[in-house]
């Protein structure tokens, strides 16, 4: 990735990707090579075996004879074996002893076995998986061997050796870059082909939005290409077109997936698994550059098709929640790279390897010394480990070469994890993260720097892992309710993670839906609190996620709110006949009650329905009472928020009282006796009121109800009237 600007051109953000690149093509150097391998192959060590035995000093005068700088490891009988201490003299070494009449035999050591972990010609140029001290180069070549730091590597050989028999499962990568040479000889079988995609008949036969998405697909031109080549007249082979230059994300795929021991280049650090590497192409032309809107596009591809892992070897300066968001929303590990600027990520951001997710693992570069290149950026809050990431031979576009940066450091992280995710399903990547985390090669170096001082000791990784993997095979429990909300109904969701990855994603799509219908949690709408609100009645369809990859849909009705108000109405005439008191209770349980209003006269429900019909009552908790002036026919109307109506009609009639009689005329009570007097009005119906009082509260006084305490002793008048004014009297005499 670049240490160029972001730069931003068509409202597109451009993703800076250039690597430190050393780029060279194989033909050259292949022969060249050879006599440098040899001695690195050898450990420095001629095997030599005499037609018959030789004394010491025999043996003492043919090496001065040599005038070459030795020493003699071993000396037995008929065999002996020298250690060369220049490389350049080696070969030489090796052609004059041959030429000594009493040599049977002279020939590098055969350690070839125990330094060599593969097959795979410029497997040795691979410090990153295993570090003698040395290493070639593709470039500068055979007197040239590279010095280095022993041992500075993953211990990538011992975890194959721990792995074997334990991996059960396929493993893809997602590889968003530029394309990746899917034709390449030691990528092909490593390729990821979707399954249900049939090639190039125009037919998106999957259903999933791509056309003939055999083996990714290219986002940068929006078609299935995910490489281009150009014929070289010079070479006979498809090579990179330079003007859509797919080497960058063909490096980084050979890193991670290259074929081990076929006899062809190099071995990826996870080739010996079922690794599948998926081209999810965003960056292209000359220089690599893309827009964020595809990267987006990829991770969500990638998230559908059930990708493990996505490598990110690019960046940009410019912080974009979008891109967070997905990421976060998907159940794959990302591997970032952190840049190539040589400054701090904590000041100068690189996204997304500055995201802090649970399921990114942002990386720098070291060198085969143990220590960052200049280039290498830093920060001690932001980049969670190193990885090799200097002089890194991987595949290109039909051929090979050597490459430097962090682009090429994140790859090895993938790799890594990829071995790690080969052991179990249903594996997730937190859980991955930090037993890679947790099983660092340490580099007192880096301490400071970044916040994990070292580089995946894969290994102890793998070994960590036969414990520390977590499954979790739980899919998440979803559970509803609706609240009406007036208009509209809230349906509070309630989601579960049982198995502990914790939940990804939460959609929903209307109406009755299945599983397939959210892409693995890429489609459907995003639920961003706890609840959806909706205004439509029916069907809904939820989706959940965990980081697992287990996933839950479930559908739920919510109910129209289908039940009109109940109002009930009653009203009372004034003492004085003027007013008419009108009281209407209304009842409404569910979305609640939106407008209540009254008119005179016997009306329907669409007689309030115009703007202004009626006039507008204020309901408290439930009720509310309105003066009318005259008797007549009321009707009052009532509409609740999803729009159920009800009318309920009234008639306000005054019916004087004809007749009014007490229960008693006169009655004898002792001092603290009560006593309730009654009256009785006729016709039953009449609207009259009564009122009672005494004419001498202090012997006996009587509440509006007719309830009469007997004070002191004396005698009082209750006087008993009606709103016609009928009027009876009732003696009261306290004793
Ligand atoms: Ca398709
Ligand atoms: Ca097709
Ligand atoms: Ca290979």
């Amino acid at each position: 990735m670049g240490n160029r600007k972001t730069r931003y051109s068509n409202n597109y953000i451009i993703i800076g990707l250039k690597v430190l690149l050393i780029l060279f093509l194989m033909q050259f150097v292949f022969s060249a090579i050879t006599g440098a391998i040899e001695y690195q192959k050898a450990g420095g060590e001629i095997v030599l075996l005499f037609k018959e035995d030789i004394s010491k000093a025999e043996l003492k005068d043919l090496i001065k004879s040599l005038d070459i700088d030795l020493d003699i490891g071993y000396h037995n009988g008929d065999y002996a074996l020298l250690s060369i201490k220049r490389r350049s003299d080696f070969s030489r070494a090796i052609r004059q002893l041959q030429k000594k009449p009493e040599v049977h035999i002279a020939q590098g050591n055969s350690s070839i076995e125990t330094l060599g972990f593969s097959n795979d010609p410029y497997g040795d140029t691979q410090w990153a998986i295993a570090n003698p001290g040395y290493y070639p180069t593709l470039s500068s070549l055979d007197s040239n061997f590279k010095s280095a730091v022993m041992d500075i590597d993953m211990d990538v050989v011992e975890a194959w050796e721990q792995l074997e028999g334990k991996t059960t499962r396929e493993v893809i990568v997602a590889i968003i870059d530029t394309g990746v040479d899917y034709k390449h000889p030691d990528l092909a079988e490593n390729i990821w082909t979707n399954p249900k995609e049939i090639a190039d008949d125009g037919i998106d036969n999957d259903n999933n939005g791509y056309i003939d998405d055999v083996h990714g697909w290219d986002f940068y031109n929006g078609d299935a290409s995910v490489c281009h080549y150009q014929y070289s007249e010079k070479y006979q082979l498809y090579l990179a077109d330079p003007k859509d230059n797919d080497n960058h994300g063909t490096h980084v795929a050979g890193i991670i997936g290259a074929i081990a021991n076929n006899n062809e280049g190099i071995a990826g650090i996870a080739s010996k698994i079922d690794i599948k590497l998926m081209p999810l192409k965003i960056n292209g032309g000359a220089d690599g550059t893309g827009r964020i809107s595809d990267a987006i596009e990829a991770i969500k591809y990638a998230t559908m098709m059930g990708a493990d892992i996505c490598n990110l070897s690019w960046g940009t300066s410019k912080n974009i929640p979008a891109l967070e968001q997905v990421m976060k929303e998907a159940d794959m590990l990302f591997i970032a790279a952190a840049g190539n600027a040589g400054t701090n990520n904590n000041q100068n951001p690189i996204y997304p390897a500055n995201f802090r997710l649970d399921n990114l693992i942002s990386v720098t570069f070291i060198n085969s010394y143990g220590k960052l290149n200049k280039l290498s950026n830093y920060g001690n809050l932001t980049i969670d480990l190193a990885a090799p990431g200097e002089d890194v031979v991987s595949t290109t576009v039909g051929t090979y070469a050597t490459m430097s940066g962090s682009s090429m450091a994140a790859p090895q992280v993938a790799g890594a994890a990829a071995l790690l995710y080969s052991m179990d399903e249903n594996l997730y990547p937190a859980n991955i993260k930090e037993i890679l985390i947790n099983n660092l090669k340490l580099i007192p170096d880096l301490e400071g720097l970044i916040i994990n001082p070292g580089i995946p000791n894969i290994q102890l990784a793998v070994q960590a892992a036969t414990e520390q993997l977590k499954k979790d095979m739980d899919a998440p429990e979803l559970s509803f309710e609706t609240i009406y909300n007036k208009e509209r109904m809230t349906i509070p969701i309630k989601v579960e993670d049982l198995g502990g990855s914790n939940i990804r994603v939460l959609r929903w799509i209307y109406g009755e839906r299945s599983l397939e219908d959210f892409y693995r949690g890429t489609s459907g709408t995003r639920i961003e609190e706890d609840y959806i609100d909706v205004v439509k009645a029916g069907i809904y369809t939820f989706y959940a996620s965990d980081y697992a990859g287990n996933e839950t849909v479930k559908s739920y009705k919510v109910e129209e709110d289908v039940t009109a108000p109940k109002v009930s109405l009653s009203y009372t005439v004034a003492n004085n006949f003027k007013t008419r008191t009108i009281t209407a209770r209304i009842k409404e349980m569910q979305s609640g009650i939106k407008r209540v209003k009254y008119m005179k006269g016997s009306k329907k429900a669409k007689d309030f329905l115009p703007e202004g019909a009626g006039t507008e009552l204020q309901l408290k908790d439930g009720k509310v009472s309105f003066k009318v002036k005259i008797d007549g026919v009321y009707t009052v109307f009532a509409i609740d928020y999803r729009g159920n109506t009800t009318v309920k009609e009234i008639e306000v009639k005054t019916v004087e009282a004809s007749d009014l009689k007490l229960s008693r005329t006169s009655k004898t009570m002792k001092v603290g006796d009560r006593y309730t007097l009654l009256a009785y009005l006729k016709p039953v119906d009449t609207t009259d009121m009564i009122t009672f009082k005494s004419t001498n509260e202090e012997v006996a006084t009587i509440t509006k109800q007719g309830k009469i305490k007997a004070i002191k002793e004396g005698y009082t008048d209750i006087i008993v009237k009606t709103s016609s004014g009928l009027q009876r009297v009732c003696r009261i005499n306290v004793k």
